[in-house]
């Protein structure tokens, strides 16, 4: 089960800059995670921008 862990991991991405992210360097927020705060305070912004 080596593999699924493999996958897992690779799917930790960040949701603003999509840019890889290590267990020591993540910022979990509204169910995504983002490599720091300031990125999700990007992405929140840009979503909300068009509505
Ligand atoms: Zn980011």
């Amino acid at each position: 089960m080596i593999e699924e862990q493999q996958k897992t991991e690779k799917s930790n991405n960040c949701a603003g800059c999509n840019k890889q992210l290590t267990k020591l360097k993540r910022y979990y927020r509204d169910g995504k995670y983002y490599c720091a705060k300031r990125c999700w305070k990007e992405a929140s912004k840009a979503g909300k921008e068009g509505k």
